[in-house]
């Protein structure tokens, strides 16, 4: 998920200071993976379970942060990234979090602000979501553990484990929103090319 507020001077100051805290060979071996944008098929599709936690997974959610941080978002996906998994990253307003097979366990509240995706060129709109949720999820490990959000952090928890069922934001869209946002996204592509 995008987050209105990020901009690249704050990425650029985030990825600095990662520089310094971090010995140069864990830089050396991070990539900024490619995101997928919609219509991709993998991005309609249900994810496949995590079932190995291993290194290869630690590798794999390690690019996903440095991917998710280089494009200013708060949350990214593993369909995002070409890859068909119940998995997702997570770093808004304080709350990091690695989720294999997440679900959402109760929600309840309402809450009506913008979002975006980074799979539809960042654009937003409008919708409703629950204000408080909790998610169920295994870690790294693949320890299941539950957490709570409210506010913008319920709104990313919903959207990524919408990305690991093969759920875009839009597709709770009415279908004449669905098709203004829709619509926008095709201009910003065909600007960008
Ligand atoms: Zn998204």
């Amino acid at each position: 998920m995008r987050a209105n507020t990020t901009g690249a001077k704050q990425s650029r100051a985030r990825r600095a200071s990662l520089k310094g805290h971090l010995p140069t060979q864990t830089l050396k071996l991070m990539a900024i993976l490619n995101i997928v944008s919609y219509p991709a098929s993998v991005l309609a599709t249900v994810g496949a379970p995590v079932e190995r936690f291993d290194e290869a997974l630690e590798k794999l959610v390690s690019d996903m942060f440095e991917t998710m941080y280089a494009a200013h978002g708060v949350g990214l996906a593993a369909p995002q990234v070409g890859l068909s998994l119940q998995l997702f990253t997570m770093d808004c307003e304080g709350t990091k979090i690695t989720a294999a097979n997440p679900s959402i366990v109760s929600a309840e509240g309402e809450q009506n602000d913008d979002e975006a995706c980074l799979s539809l060129a960042s654009l937003g709109a409008p919708l409703r979501r629950p204000n408080r949720v909790v998610l169920r999820a295994q870690d790294l490990r693949g320890q299941t553990f539950e957490i709570e959000g409210r506010g913008l952090v319920a709104r990313c928890l919903l959207h990524e484990t919408d990305h690991c069922n093969g759920l875009l934001f839009i597709d709770h869209l009415s279908p004449l929103k669905r098709d203004m946002v829709k619509r926008k996204f095709r201009k910003t592509m065909k600007r960008e090319r």
